[in-house]
Parts: C-alpha cells; sequence; structure tokens
C-alpha cells in the first residue's frame, strides 16, 4: 500500500474546518440576530413555511454535530502534526485510504469502528 498522501488529507481537513466554522458563525448569527446574511438568505430560498421549519430544525441538529465535528477535526491535525494521521487510535492499524477520503477526521478503522458501533 502506497504511504498516504497527507497532505492532500491536511487540506481536506482545513477546508472541511472552516467550512464548519463559517456553519457555526452562520447558525449562531441566525439565532441571535437579524443580520443582512440571514436576509440575503430568505431572498435567495423564498420557499414555503413548512419547508423552513423542517430547513430550521435540521440546523439545530447541525449546530449540535459541528462542536462534535471540529472537534473531530483538531483531533485528526495534531495527527497529521505528530505523524499518527490515518493510523487507528485504538488497534493502530492504518486506516483505509477510500474511509479517509470519504471521512478524513476518522480516527477508528472500519473494524473498530464497526465494533463500537455493535456494541
Ligand atoms: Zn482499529
Amino acid at each position: 500500500m502506497p504511504p498516504l498522501d497527507i497532505e492532500k488529507f491536511r487540506q481536506m481537513l482545513l477546508d472541511e474546518k472552516k467550512r464548519l466554522e463559517s456553519d457555526k458563525a452562520w447558525l449562531n448569527g441566525s439565532f441571535n440576530s437579524d443580520s443582512g446574511e440571514l436576509a440575503d438568505f430568505d431572498v435567495n430560498h423564498p420557499g414555503d413555511t413548512g419547508t423552513e421549519m423542517f430547513e430550521r430544525e435540521k440546523d439545530l441538529a447541525l449546530n449540535e454535530n459541528v462542536e462534535d465535528l471540529l472537534e473531530q477535526i483538531n483531533t485528526a491535525l495534531v495527527k497529521v502534526e505528530n505523524g499518527t494521521y490515518g493510523l487507528c487510535d485504538h488497534c493502530g492499524k492504518p486506516i483505509a485510504e477510500g474511509r479517509l477520503e470519504a471521512l478524513p477526521y476518522a480516527t477508528f478503522c472500519i473494524t473498530c469502528q464497526s465494533r463500537m458501533e455493535g456494541r
């Protein structure tokens, strides 16, 4: 198996982090104030009220996940720095590259992850 292109994954992590941080800022802003951005959003997405309620609920769920994901991404970035990125936190074996491409902040290999979820 060729070595991982760490730089590629580092970039993916940084992009994802940036995206989540802007999501977080937007979500927080949308609940606390009538920002210009929110007005723009409404203009671009006139939709009916039912859809908006649904979107709002999705945002609430998302907001809870954003903190979690940011933490996982920061953990992965630390692993990039200390050279352990791509290794399972539990068994120490390499995580499949395809899994990292789908989930660059994965910290467990698919075997350990499914064992934990199957508990
Ligand atoms: Zn493992």
